[in-house]
């Protein structure tokens, strides 16, 4: 079980959420719906779909095999302890694939619709499998969660996510203090300097509330979607693997090995501008290292 084959039993659903927003932005906020981006998040959505076929999962029954404890899925209290110890590994995962451009190479498909609405959830990378995103989840299995328990509660997590693609849900009162909601993620996926690189959380918003990374959506800024260097393409094929030629091209071009390293594991946008590349920081402003109007 694997989040497509979830994503599979959600997906009537999925689209009639999808149809409805649609409908509500044209015939109630009498705004155009982008359904050209929408069916090219479908096309994305479909390669990621074939990609999740690669198994990477061997390192976890590896790390299951050597484990310190079992614990099993037989409580409510496990199940919490199971939810907990995800939201914690996806929390660090999600921030690692922001800060560091070799995770940053398969998450930023996702961050490439410039419209946030429902159809954008499903905008998913195809090259988790080389960057290694499950090496984030392989620690929960040493400590004693069975693989599938561990696999199937992700599937779950970022099932969680689809509806919080949305600019139609406004701040939601108290839940905001704990949930991942709408307008959290919308921050995330903002481009503004204000709120680049926050809101990391998956269902949960309290582990960027504790490690700082935590920006409230104000009304006096609305949020830029997207990338910070918009790719203008509808080809699934260049949008999966943009950040990847791109890596590439730098790592060829570099002068020396440690700049290769740069631009392969420093913050995304990295650029040449000190001798040293710093180490990718919690926080930070891609557009520090952008030049103007890339
Ligand atoms: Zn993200
Ligand atoms: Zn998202």
């Amino acid at each position: 079980m694997n989040f497509s084959n979830i994503a599979l039993k959600f997906l009537p659903l999925f689209l009639i959420l999808i149809l409805t927003e649609a409908f509500l932005i044209v015939g109630w906020k009498k705004q155009k719906y982008p359904w050209q981006e929408s069916l090219v998040s479908l096309s994305v959505a479909i390669g990621h779909h074939a990609s999740q076929m690669i198994p990477t999962s061997a390192l976890m029954i590896f790390a299951w095999h050597h484990r310190i404890s079992t614990i099993s899925i037989d409580s409510w209290w496990n199940v919490f302890l199971l939810f907990i110890c995800l939201e914690f590994a996806y929390y660090w995962y999600h921030r690692a694939s922001h800060r560091i451009r070799w995770f940053w190479a398969s998450h930023s498909v996702h961050h490439s619709p410039e419209k946030f609405n429902f159809s954008a959830a499903y905008r998913l990378g195809w090259t988790g499998g080389i960057s290694g995103s499950s090496l984030f989840f392989v620690p929960l299995a040493w400590l004693g969660f069975e693989p599938l328990a561990i696999v199937t509660g992700m599937a779950l997590n970022l099932t969680y996510q689809f509806w919080i693609h949305t600019e139609l849900i406004p701040k939601l009162g108290f839940l905001e203090l704990i949930f991942n909601t709408p307008s959290h993620h919308r921050v995330h996926h903002a481009a503004n300097s204000e709120y680049i690189d926050r809101n990391y959380g998956g269902v949960l918003i309290i582990f960027d509330r504790l490690f700082g990374t935590y920006a409230e959506e104000k009304v006096e800024i609305p949020v830029i979607y997207g990338l910070t260097y918009p790719i203008k393409s509808n080809n699934p094929f260049k949008i999966a693997l943009y950040e990847w030629i791109k890596i590439i091209k730098d790592v060829i071009g570099a002068d020396s090995w440690q700049e290769g390293c740069c631009y392969l594991f420093a913050p995304p946008n990295w650029k040449k501008l000190n001798s040293s590349c710093s180490l990718p920081t919690a926080i930070g402003n891609n557009h520090t290292y952008l030049e103007q109007g890339e």
